[in-house]
């Protein structure tokens, strides 16, 4: 269930960025590049559609309308004039064929309106080679041309991509503000309840979580094995393991959340300010309280140790065992 779509994107939060956004607009200042970055789930890709939306607009106000053709089109990704790059390899990067593509089609005039439109979602993966090739267009890009960033981090993106960028960082949203977003799309009380308390202001981690067994069921396995891992609960970490290798997906999925719980748990203990990426922050405070750099180090060990033996074949039951042991060592 993913609730009605809106004629526009109705987007929690990040009130000061949407506003920066419509000034922009206002004052005929539109950035040729922009990057959008914050943590997964943040609502990254939504605000990139509004402000496709916003520039194509043709009423041309403040704020999309929602209602004229070419906001229609943008919101069921159809509009001619907006590219989505598309993502290639492993990592979720783009090809260079692709990019060379995209160049070719930003020197063509828009069909529809003033501008065209480019976007390159998840730029994470993009490789040096894909962002050299782009680099020409970004710095002197045509009147009617405009690319459009999102990634976790700048840092991804070369210095000489990033200078010729406007870069505007999304955030995740309070738990109440959350709980109102996933209100509106019609889930049920108890489930919001339940994401909202796993993931606190990360709707997109709430929805994929809302969404998908798979990584629900992960989801609530890795925050009891955070528990029983800060307990050092011998018994229950491999009961819980077990369960998790009945299936290898389920496995992995559980054995990545964990690491990232592990991760959070260790920058608790630096008392900085970090955005929480795990699934739950009770049982990461509580493994928080005795994690020593050295522990946090053979915990990430042991799990990078596991998914060795799975990529190497190992039986998911084998592989869980030897985890458990190696956990409880560390
Ligand atoms: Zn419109």
């Amino acid at each position: 269930m993913s609730g009605q779509i809106t004629p526009v994107p109705q987007i929690a939060g990040n009130a000061q960025l949407l506003s920066e956004l419509r000034q922009m607009k206002q004052k005929s200042h539109l950035p040729h590049a922009l990057l959008l970055h914050g943590p997964e789930g943040c609502g990254k890709k939504l605000i990139a559609e509004w402000f496709a939306m916003l520039v194509l607009c043709e009423e041309h106000g403040a704020a999309p309308c929602g209602h004229c053709k070419s906001c229609r089109l943008v919101r069921s990704h159809a509009h001619p004039d907006v590219t989505a790059a598309e993502h290639s390899g492993k990592r979720g990067g783009f090809s260079v064929e692709t990019v060379r593509q995209i160049r070719a089609d930003a020197a063509i005039l828009p069909n529809n309106g003033d501008m065209r439109i480019f976007m390159f979602c998840d730029a994470d993966g993009m490789s040096v080679q894909a962002q050299n090739a782009l680099l020409k267009s970004v710095e002197e890009p045509p009147a009617h041309a405009c690319f459009v960033f999102t990634a976790q981090v700048p840092g991804v993106l070369l210095p000489t991509l990033l200078s010729r960028m406007t870069a505007k960082a999304v955030f995740p949203v309070t738990r109440s503000e959350c709980i109102e977003a996933l209100t509106r799309r019609g889930y049920p009380a108890d489930d919001i309840q339940a994401a909202a308390s796993r993931f606190d202001g990360n709707i997109g981690r709430c929805i994929t979580y809302l969404e998908d067994s798979t990584v629900r069921e992960a989801t609530d396995r890795t925050a009891a094995l955070t528990a029983a891992l800060a307990d050092q609960n011998e018994y229950e970490l491999l009961r819980l393991l077990t369960a998790a290798a009945a299936e290898k997906e389920q496995l992995r999925k559980t054995l990545e959340l964990l690491d990232i719980q592990i991760r959070d748990a260790a920058l608790m203990t630096l008392n900085g300010d970090f955005s929480f990426m795990g699934c739950d922050r009770d049982s990461a405070q509580r493994l928080s309280v005795r994690l020593t750099p050295r522990r946090t180090s053979r915990l990430h060990g042991a799990i990078a140790g596991a998914f060795a033996d799975l990529d190497g074949n190992v039986g998911a039951v084998l592989t869980v065992t030897a985890l458990c042991a190696a956990l409880l060592d560390a």
